[in-house]
């Protein structure tokens, strides 16, 4: 089935084709954290997000060439140096490693590349250096280099792709030294910026003087060269379309001449409580905190993955709770099926005969409409409501099983949520299931009752199954 996918840059959903002539390869790039604090769970949303569009293109059989930077150079960067009395290098590292630790605790997959900006910085000064060369950039009096918007356009180039711009509110000879300025003030920004004393030791040697790099042209050097001049996907969260995204195309088609990135995606924002996060309104959360409350990675994941990912989402925490629920319902559903269909689930994945279920079916359909999310899980949850009652009629063959487990495995390979690993039973827990299957075989169903209530003040269910007993955690 045709991935199909909203490109910002087309404002229209598309069929995706990638630019690679085999019709095999796709080159994607998703815009990575600023390392200058811990990221919080709507950054969170985004990566899960960018995660998902790998896992179905993936799942579409293409060959993903996964590349997400680290911004480990800008404004909030230095401010964090400066205010920390620290070196860039140590001030960054603390939170990059938080930043992959968590990536992989929302079972996200590792990029194939991790660029770090300030190893790339050979790359972004030749990169200035064609711009300036081709009369698109100029040095300031200030010492900086800048991007030239009007040189761009008099070369045919068109700046205001991914939104539209108002030019006429914009004033003629104005410039911004600052990453992040808002679209009112569509000026000229900066590519290198001249060393000043706040930058401390964070500069580096250039043909434009010592500087250090402006947020945007690192990701358009970090993008082309790992992935060449022109790639197939750009994604980054909504917020990222102006000035970041628009800014990377115009370095990067005004240095090459060539069309830069096919589709770009965006998700859209989070919001916590139905505001916009922050700290001092309280309902700031970084992954940590939400795993401090006793939520697990996989439940933020589920949450994250619920909402469709062009719309606002409101994150609550009766929302994780319901998540909770949710994966449990998989996870009963899952570990039933593991036990009829186990022992055939080998000979099931071996066979290439074995039609897709109408789960796969399903799954892939909505998938392929834009990443459909929630048709997505509605084909999930009606598969669980249907194949428990075939468990619970006992209609299930181990081959049916083991067809039902390997067609989750595969939508799973999407989802990524996994399933809850069976929980380990403390040794006092055992002991006491132990005595009351004893009470039991002795008849003694008093006994074996008060240490079923026992377990259960303790939050252990023990179940009766016809392969022996079975412990649950409440
Ligand atoms: P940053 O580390 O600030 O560069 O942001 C990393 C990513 O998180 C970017 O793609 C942002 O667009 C995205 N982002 C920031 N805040 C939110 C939010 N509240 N909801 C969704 N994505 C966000
Ligand atoms: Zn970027």
């Amino acid at each position: 089935m045709a991935l199909k996918l909203f490109n910002t840059l087309t404002r229209s959903v598309q069929e995706f084709a990638p630019l690679d002539p085999t019709g095999k390869t796709v080159g994607m790039y998703c815009c990575g954290p600023t390392v200058y604090d811990f990221a919080h769970i709507g950054n969170w949303r985004t990566f899960v997000f960018a995660d998902l569009v790998r896992r179905s293109l993936e799942f579409s059989g293409y060959s993903v060439r996964h590349v997400m930077n680290i911004t480990d150079v800008e404004d909030k960067i230095i401010k964090g140096v400066r205010e920390n009395k620290t070196t860039l290098r140590e001030f960054t590292a603390k939170f990059e490693t938080a930043f992959l630790d968590d990536l992989k605790a929302l079972n996200c997959q590792t990029p194939h590349v991790i660029p770090r900006a300030t190893e790339y910085i050979a790359e972004i000064i030749s990169l200035i250096e064609k711009l300036v060369a081709r009369g698109i950039a100029y040095k300031a009096a200030d010492g900086s280099v800048y991007f030239s918007i009007t040189k761009y356009q008099g070369c045919g180039c068109n700046y205001g792709q991914l939104l539209k711009l108002n030019f006429d509110e914009m004033r003629a000879g104005e410039r911004v030294s600052s990453d992040e300025y808002e679209k009112e003030s569509v000026a000229d920004f900066a590519l290198w910026k001249a060393r000043v004393p706040g930058d401390g030791d964070v500069f580096w040697p250039s043909p434009f003087g010592e500087g250090r790099p402006g947020w945007h042209i690192e990701c358009s050097a970090m993008s082309m060269k790992v992935l060449g001049e022109s790639f197939d996907l750009h994604l980054g969260g909504e917020d990222l379309k102006f000035p970041h995204h628009e800014d990377e195309i115009a370095q990067s088609e005004g240095a090459t001449g060539k069309p830069f990135v096919k589709y770009w995606m965006h998700g859209a924002f989070l919001l916590v409580e139905g505001k916009k996060m922050s700290k001092s309104l309280g309902n700031y959360f970084t992954l940590r905190d939400l795993l401090a409350k006793g939520f697990a990675a996989r439940e933020v994941r589920y949450l994250l993955l619920t909402a469709y990912y062009r719309e606002t989402f409101n994150f609550t925490l009766d929302g994780l709770a319901g998540a909770k629920s949710a994966l449990a319902r998989i996870d009963e559903c899952v570990s039933k099926l593991r036990e009829v269909g186990r022992d055939a689930l080998p000979r099931v994945q071996a066979d290439q005969h074995v039609s897709p279920t109408s789960l796969v079916e399903q799954f892939s359909a909505a998938i392929s409409e834009d990443l459909n999310i929630s048709a997505a899980w509605g084909a999930v949850f009606e598969w669980v409501r249907e194949t428990n009652t075939k468990l619970a009629n006992n209609s299930l063959s181990a081959t049916a099983a083991a067809a039902n487990l390997a067609a989750w495995e595969k939508v799973d390979s999407v989802l990524g949520i996994g399933v809850k690993t069976e929980t380990e039973v403390p040794p006092e827990i055992l002991a006491l299931a132990e005595a009351r299957t004893a009470a039991k075989q002795a008849k003694d169903f008093k006994k074996s009752d008060a240490i079923r209530d026992e377990l259960k003040a303790k939050g252990w269910v023990i179940e009766d199954t016809p392969k022996g007993i079975k412990l649950k955690k409440l």
